[in-house]
């Protein structure tokens, strides 16, 4: 499943050569998980002025409103020079003067939803409940503290629910909770505060590595179809259930949360 950091490669991969294209056509596959909400010739005509990015959200800025794109769970973008021939799970084509635009979407569970403005209220229901971006300033040590006080679900949960903080999936949760030396069952209220900055460090580090080494590919990127989180970062946990902890040796641990898989090494995410 793409998380934050391929999203956000992806949106560095392509917000400098979409920039200012003209909407010259669109051609829509199977239905996505959500309609696009006006006639696709409606779009026709209207410049791209840039992509921005809200959780795992690609918001691309028209001169008149905005698409909201979520790759769902196995969505993947490509932006090519040409128009090519649309596969059987292209699912949505947007076709400028600088080049087509194609999401690929074997599962379907992305869309591609048009809103009047980030505050208008279609806009509102898909963006309108997530926490603070995890790589901006607003990912502060107090309103983090505070927000696990009030929350009695365990601190993996927590980050995993998205309205304290957002886009910190499976994989990065698992990443960051080892890094802090955290108990991924632990209730998130009991957190201490130091705990609390350990781990939001942790969050903001994890991520910004993905991003970076996500980054240093985008020259494979523009070629690359529904190979999403091929620039994983090497696992500490994540995926090493019964290998030696990196740190310390001991077998790395695997338990369901929520119907997710956590990994934790018992001996350094003691409590
Ligand atoms: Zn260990």
């Amino acid at each position: 499943m793409p998380e934050l950091p391929e999203v956000e490669v992806t949106r560095l991969s392509l917000a400098d050569r979409i920039a200012g294209a003209r909407i010259e056509s669109v051609r829509i596959g199977k239905p996505l998980r959500w309609p696009l909400g006006l006639h696709a010739k409606q779009l026709v005509g209207r410049t791209v002025s840039g992509v921005r990015r809200r959780g795992k959200y690609l918001l691309f800025d028209l001169d008149e409103g905005l698409l909201l794109l979520h790759l769902g769970m196995s969505g993947s973008l490509s932006f090519a020079p040409a128009a090519a021939q649309a596969g059987a799970h292209d699912h949505f084509d947007l076709v400028t003067s600088r080049g087509m635009l194609r999401l690929n979407d074997p599962r379907r569970f992305g869309a591609v939803v048009y809103a009047a403005g980030e505050d208008s209220p279609e806009a509102a229901k898909l963006l309108g409940r997530l926490g603070v971006e995890p790589l901006s300033d607003a990912f502060a040590l107090e309103p983090f503290h505070a927000g696990l006080k009030q929350r009695h679900a365990a601190v993996k949960q927590v980050l995993l629910a998205g309205d304290l903080v957002v886009g910190v999936g499976n994989i990065y949760a698992s990443e960051a909770l080892f890094l802090a030396g955290i108990r991924p069952t632990l209730r998130a209220s009991r957190i201490s505060r130091p705990r609390a900055e350990k781990l939001r460090a942790a969050v903001r580090d994890v991520l910004a590595r993905a991003v970076a080494v996500g980054g240093s590919t985008l020259r494979d990127f523009s070629n690359a179809q529904g190979e999403s989180g091929y620039f994983q970062l090497q696992a500490m946990v994540y995926d090493r259930a019964g290998e030696p902890c990196r740190i310390c040796g001991t077998p790395v641990k695997s338990i369901r949360q929520g119907q997710r898989a956590t990994y934790f090494c018992p001996n350094c995410q003691k409590s």
